[in-house]
């Protein structure tokens, strides 16, 4: 559970939206914000809107006003979690501590009917796409007025702006969020239900939006969406990623660009040529890919076959030298035998993937893959991901040994705790949270604070993270 504000020592400039300069505050509220980095911006548009409104963000739920929780509805683990965190909420509420509860976000529009029959103390939801109505959602709750349940929208699709967002990542590095929703229909999925179909967001406005975003000192933008890859399709009629991607090489600020939640079609020779020549694009990729036995991608419905992805990735190595490919694998879709779940493990040895998370397959009733035959037992699916995660893991150790001696590029995002000089900071093969981190040790002479980037020679590695001593000056 994340509550905010996130403290964040780094002295560039504060993010961009303003409160009411006559210092009025219409209330406080606390924040808790749960599920993936599409999630966590669209908590920062909220945040950033109250704020607009004039509303005070406070670190302690306790005493405030009212709290806002933005949950992920993904997963059972994950809507166990969001729970978890509306019932504490609810608990304060009941005790008198505070006023309102405001539920958002995934849960709140996938479980909208139980969630208020369940708990029907909470105050307000807002579904994914109400969320630009939280101001409003917030005024009804402190004015006591009664239409405050019926707030809730059905989602309309289409993209919303992501713009004077209050971020709660460190200031150099930020989320962009390039569509909503997902056309694909992958059959052990519910985002589509919760997020909609696909709706591409328009490339002046995401242009705007990154340059607003690297004004504000943000150094690495992480483009996200459901399906990166789509981009363009229900908007323009055909991809535009590669145009996307052009424009945003151009965005003076920003040094690193980095790529997540690639799906593996509609990448062509252009997109690959873009990436390799840019300035700023990062040579890593997150592309999940689940399985390679085609029966079960034709179960999956991922419309991609074993061949297709095996010459896309040979496309991509060669293509783009030193990438790092990062992917995600499902153990235990229903019908997995094990000689479809043994060709998945020696592919993964085959092809030695610098980053790779493994998931057992959760069973998720309103999805199509709830109707399939041959569930597994949870016994099965957690031995095939300790399995699969014991051929990758000595492959990952080996990639990190392998920069030792090395000289790389290490961004710092915060100082180590209780170290004079030295912080904790990423590669360009590691994205924030996901990946590893590298221990970058300077002097006092070199002045090291977070944001930086800063050349460090490679001196060591544990497991997955590195150990380094930064080199001459940052920049
Ligand atoms: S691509 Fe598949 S797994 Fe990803 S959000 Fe869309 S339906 Fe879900």
């Amino acid at each position: 559970m994340t509550l905010l504000p996130i403290i964040d020592d780094s002295p560039a400039p504060q993010p961009t939206p303003r409160a009411p300069q006559d210092g009025t505050s219409k209330g406080s509220y606390a924040f808790v914000s749960l599920g993936c980095p599409k999630n966590l911006v669209d908590s920062e548009r909220m945040l950033g809107l109250l704020q607009l409104k004039g509303y005070e963000l406070v670190a302690d739920p306790d005493g405030s006003d009212f709290v806002v929780v933005n949950t992920c509805g993904f997963i059972e683990r994950a809507r166990d979690e969001s729970f978890a965190a509306v019932d504490e909420m609810l608990q304060l509420k009941k005790d008198g501590r505070i006023k309102g509860v405001i539920v958002s976000g995934c849960l709140a529009e996938r479980q909208k009917e139980s969630l208020l029959e369940e708990r029907p103390e909470i105050d307000a939801l807002v579904g994914v796409f109400g969320r630009e109505e939280i101001t409003k959602v917030a005024d009804r709750l402190l004015g006591n007025l009664e239409e405050q349940r019926s707030v809730f929208k059905p989602a309309p699709i289409r993209a919303l702006p992501d713009r004077d967002r209050l971020r709660i990542t460190p200031r150099h590095f930020s989320y962009l969020k390039i569509s909503e929703g997902c056309d694909r229909l992958c059959t052990f999925c519910a985002i589509p239900k919760m997020r909609g179909k696909h709706a591409t967001k328009p490339m002046e406005e995401i242009l705007a939006e990154a340059r607003q975003l690297a004004d504000s000192g943000v150094r690495e933008l992480i483009i996200v969406a459901q399906d990166t890859t789509y981009y363009g399709m229900d908007l323009y009629g055909e991809p535009r990623l590669t145009e996307l991607l052009a424009e945003l090489d151009k965005v003076d600020g920003l040094d690193w660009i980095r790529l997540m939640y690639f799906y593996p079609m509609y990448i062509d020779d252009r997109l690959i040529e873009t990436i390799a020549s840019s300035r700023r694009i990062l040579p890593y990729l997150d592309m999940p890919l689940q399985h390679i036995n085609n029966t079960m991608l034709r179960r999956m419905s991922r419309r991609v076959s074993r061949e297709e992805t095996e010459s896309l990735l040979v496309k991509l190595r060669s293509g783009i030298p030193n990438l790092t490919m990062r992917t995600t694998f499902i153990t235990g879709f229903p019908g997995e035998t094990d000689a479809q779940f043994e060709e998945l493990v020696d592919f993964v040895a085959e092809q030695r993937f610098e980053r790779a998370g493994v998931f057992t397959y959760s069973l998720e009733g309103d999805t199509p893959a709830a109707l399939i035959d041959g569930h597994l037992p949870e016994e099965v699916k957690n031995e095939r991901r300790d399995r699969l995660m014991a051929v990758q893991q000595p492959i990952a150790f080996e990639h990190a040994q392998s920069q030792i001696g090395k000289k790389i590029e290490i961004i710092l995002d915060q100082p180590a705790p209780g170290q004079k000089f030295a912080f904790i900071g990423r590669t360009l093969a590691d994205a924030p949270d996901v990946d590893s981190v590298a221990y970058v040790t300077g002097t006092k002479k070199q002045r090291l604070k977070p944001g930086d980037i800063v050349s460090a020679e490679v001196v060591a590695a544990q497991d997955y993270d590195l150990i380094a001593a930064a080199v001459g000056k940052p920049h």
